[in-house]
């Protein structure tokens, strides 16, 4: 199973089937990504062969330099089209893609559900994008949202996070792995990829932040901002060259 995430690149769908294809050899049952290019964020996914997912977004692909992929190997709900990633929150505004559990989804969903939201997957994840539209609807900038949210979740989770509107991807890592891809473009704008391992991204740069648990960043065309959830202000980590044979 894996994650990958692209800010800045020119054909966001296609880096993250290239970046999809890359993670294949850690495992999955289906596939999916989003991007968003300020007119809604679109979303293909499919149960089974990347393949598949590839030929979906081949009949309708998604413009856009922002977007969110993943592969997913089950852990609650069965391996179908509903239960693939990405999920959205009830509005489409928020998609997310998550690796790993959130043990307490079911007391998470029970409280959801009070507030009115209905669930379209099985899975455990659905309960993020959720929690963080709920908490934007009271008020909360999206950074501050995704704070609460995480807050709110046990578990191990690696997560990546779009916003219809926002050419930004947000990030966070527990318990599960996650790496920071750079790719000095020469100009004012940046590229980056988020991925569950270096190798997702290797074709496009090999100059890599490790995050660590407890990391949040928030990844636009201008930079990234880091901190951790047990460390007050912002946190530095020095890029490194991966060398990888
Ligand atoms: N627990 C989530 C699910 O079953 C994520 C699984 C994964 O890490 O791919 O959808």
């Amino acid at each position: 199973c894996g994650i990958i995430a692209c800010i800045g690149a020119d054909d966001a769908a296609g880096d993250l089937l290239t970046g999809l294809e890359n993670l294949e050899y850690r495992g999955y049952d289906s596939a999916g990504v989003a991007v968003q290019n300020g007119s809604g964020i679109a979303v293909r996914k499919r149960a089974g062969q990347i393949s598949e997912l590839d030929a979906a977004v081949a009949s309708d692909t998604p413009a856009g330099r922002v977007g969110i992929g993943h592969t997913r190997w089950s852990t609650h709900g069965p391996p179908t089209d509903e239960n693939a990633h990405p999920h959205t929150s009830q509005s489409g505004r928020v998609a997310v893609v998550h690796n790993g559990i959130i043990e307490n989804y079911e007391a998470l969903r029970a409280r959801l559900r009070e507030e009115g939201y209905t669930f379209r997957s099985d899975t455990d994840t659905e309960v993020v994008p959720h929690l963080v539209e709920h908490y934007m609807e009271e008020g909360l900038d999206v950074e501050t949202a995704f704070e609460r949210t995480l807050d709110d979740l046990e578990g191990s989770y690696a997560i990546a996070l779009l916003v219809d509107g926002e050419d930004v991807v947000y990030a966070a890592r527990q318990d599960s792995p996650l790496v920071l891809g750079l790719v000095d473009e020469g100009t004012d704008r940046q590229r980056y990829y988020l991925a569950s391992d270096v190798p997702a991204f290797l074709e496009f740069t090999d100059q890599v932040v490790y995050l660590e648990d407890g990391d949040v960043v928030t990844v636009d065309g201008d930079g990234y901002r880091l901190t951790n959830r047990h460390e007050d202000g912002p946190v530095t980590r020095t890029p490194e060259t991966v060398e990888w044979s």
